[in-house]
């Protein structure tokens, strides 16, 4: 695909470059120490920590925030250190680029339903980095947060999907990153609500079916950006396409559960088979028409 030359998104924090430990009892446990200590101390004391403290902070690049992280305790919360600058590789500009296609194409779409895209921010981080309630984790592979309306990436997936999912190319890529925008765009029409709301409420199973409309309509949702966007920029190139059916179908469920040795059990897919996800995209890029996206509305069997 032609990626090169066009803008770069400003809703990107590249975390790459720091480090994250902690997140054990630990940490908490001797944050609560420290509190109860400056508690007890005198006035004068607490205004020769608290300055040692700032001091401390600032020569080591550690963030109030984490600070804060670890003194709360409870959750184990990990501290965050800043130990060098962000790269600023062909994985940022890249990123950086597609992230502010998204943004271009779905602004456009939103406008035609009379409505006001948001855009997501994004977060690229190495290994682990902290996010609400816990640590986004690389193994959990890329993903978006509703609750702040931001896409945790870790570039190192794309190595894994090239080189464990026989998934190469940076279409491929693309189609990853649009599907984690397409849950932003289902978090702003409302389809996010409307699942993780039936939690707990029906069975596993059930749930399990509500998560693969909701991933199949993401795919859908990636192929209508990929219609968008090549009309806007004209960025696909022979076999980007075909890249990205080849991820679909990679980390389709029954092909991850082949893949892991284990038997292939329907119930459990939460994503969608590979004939399912790379059929939603295929619809999504050939209508490049959000309505036809209807994968809560027809027969579970149909999908
Ligand atoms: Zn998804």
């Amino acid at each position: 695909m032609e990626w090169k030359g066009r803008r770069r998104s400003s809703n990107v924090e590249d975390r790459r470059g720091e480090r994250v430990s902690g997140g054990s009892g630990r940490s908490s446990a001797a944050g609560g120490m420290l509190l109860s200590l400056f508690f007890r101390s005198s006035a004068k004391t607490k205004l020769f920590i608290i300055i040692g403290g700032i001091v401390v902070m600032f020569v080591f690049g550690i963030t109030p925030m984490s600070v804060l992280n670890f003194l709360g305790g409870g959750t184990g919360a990990p501290t965050v250190t800043r130990e060098a600058s962000a790269p600023n590789d062909e994985m940022a500009a890249f990123l950086g680029t597609i992230k502010a296609d998204n943004e271009d194409v779905w602004a456009q779409l939103f406008q035609g339903y009379g409505k006001k895209y948001r855009p997501a921010k994004m977060v690229i981080y190495s290994d682990k980095t902290v996010m609400p309630g816990g640590l986004a984790d690389a193994r959990m592979g890329p993903f978006y947060m509703p609750v702040n309306e931001t896409v945790y990436i870790d570039p190192h997936f794309f190595r894994e999907m090239r080189e464990r999912f026989g998934a190469p190319g940076d279409f491929a890529q693309a189609y990853v990153i649009a599907h984690e925008i397409g849950h932003h765009v289902q978090n702003l029409l409302g389809y996010t609500d409307k699942v993780h709301g039936q939690q707990g409420r029906v069975s596993k199973k059930e749930y399990n079916r509500l998560s693969v409309r909701l991933e199949l309509q993401a795919d859908f949702l990636a192929g209508v950006f990929a219609h968008h966007a090549d009309e806007q920029f004209n960025f696909l190139e022979h076999g980007d396409i075909q890249e990205a059916m080849n991820c679909a179908r990679a980390i389709g469920d029954d092909t991850l559960q082949k893949a892991s040795g284990g038997r292939v059990m329907p119930d459990s897919f939460t994503h969608g088979t590979s004939e399912q996800r790379s059929k939603w995209f295929m619809k999504g890029y050939r209508s490049g028409d959000v309505r036809q996206g209807n994968t809560f509305e027809i027969p579970y069997g149909q999908l």
